[in-house]
């Protein structure tokens, strides 16, 4: 990823992607305590537009309030920032990766006085769990890895540190040759994808867990609200894994996810073992948004 043309936003200015390095004792690399965002922006009707970048800048500051990291920018910024990076990089769609982390002043797990360094870089980044996945459903399975503690890692932040536990879950399911893993919280009952939030369809209704244990994920915010105004009834609970086993549907969102239906957990076939009607429903409408298309939601989009 280092060694390509193009710009990074590197601390306020657009740098040449190859010199947009930091030093080895920076403080994030050695501790984890860092935040970052995943963003995408589409070709839309109007040209290219960054899908709800004030919900993901707003959860980006939500995530350094609260592991009490100084964000060295305003709001503004940071979204101009993104667009920047877009325009710069002559991007048509892409995925626009944010990141927040400490410098290097110093060892030692006191963070609170170093500062804060921020990058924001894009590249065009097609289906994270591949086209196929998209149109057939993926393989999934519940990773023996449970999701943080909400007193462990805090679930509302976007956090670097979330990460060592999704890879290991990943790597865990991947090595056993499935496409992604489910994480269960501390309880036993559902968190979600080790990148992505998770719905099930069950007798026309959609069920998804509550945000306990789980990112809030503004994919699930736009499924959520999609699905209401199609009429489509929205419970949020604790789901467990069986209920999985035995629901119509089910699918993963996420930014980078999109809408990826899930055609198997635990080798048990998920309904018809293919992406349902509703799933395939949502999906097409949250495509809609992206692309403008959908007459209600323009305002998710933030031409560059
Ligand atoms: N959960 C986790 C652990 C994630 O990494 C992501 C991706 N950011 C999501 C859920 C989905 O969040 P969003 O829809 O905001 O991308």
């Amino acid at each position: 990823m280092s060694d390509r043309d193009g710009f990074i936003w590197h601390d306020g200015k657009l740098v040449p992607w190859r010199d947009a390095t930091t030093h080895v004792l920076t403080h994030t690399l050695h501790y984890g305590m860092g935040v970052f965002e995943g963003v995408r922006a589409y070709k839309a009707a109007e040209g290219t537009a960054i899908f709800r970048l004030r919900e993901h800048t707003e959860r980006l500051f939500n995530s350094a309030h609260i592991f009490q990291m100084k964000m060295p920018y305003d709001k503004e910024t940071i979204m101009e920032a993104h667009r920047e990076v877009v325009r710069s990089n002559k991007l048509e769609s892409c995925y626009i990766r944010p990141i927040c982390f400490y410098g290097s002043e110093a060892m030692g797990i006191a963070a609170t006085t170093l500062s804060t360094h921020v990058a924001i870089a894009a590249w065009p980044w097609g289906a994270y769990l591949g086209d196929e996945g998209m149109q057939k459903g993926i393989r999934v399975k519940t990773s023996s890895f449970t999701r943080h503690h909400v007193n462990v890692n805090m679930c509302r932040a976007k956090s670097v540190t979330t990460y060592a536990n999704s890879i290991l879950a990943h790597q865990e399911v991947a090595n056993d040759g499935y496409d992604e893993a489910l994480l269960l919280d501390v309880d036993g009952y559902v968190a979600e994808g080790a990148g992505e939030n998770l719905f099930i369809v069950k007798k026309g209704r959609l069920y998804t867990p509550d945000l306990t244990s789980c990112l809030e994920g503004i994919t699930r915010d736009s499924v959520i609200t999609l699905a209401k105004e199609m009429g489509i009834e929205v419970i949020e609970k604790r789901i467990t894994r069986d209920e999985i086993y035995c629901a119509e549907e089910a699918f993963f969102t996420g930014t980078a996810a999109e809408v990826t239906p899930i055609r198997e957990l635990d080798q048990r076939q998920i309904g018809a073992g293919s992406r349902g009607p509703i799933t395939t429903l949502l999906q097409q409408a949250f495509f809609d948004c992206v692309a403008g298309r959908h007459p209600n939601h323009t305002d998710w989009l933030d031409y560059v």
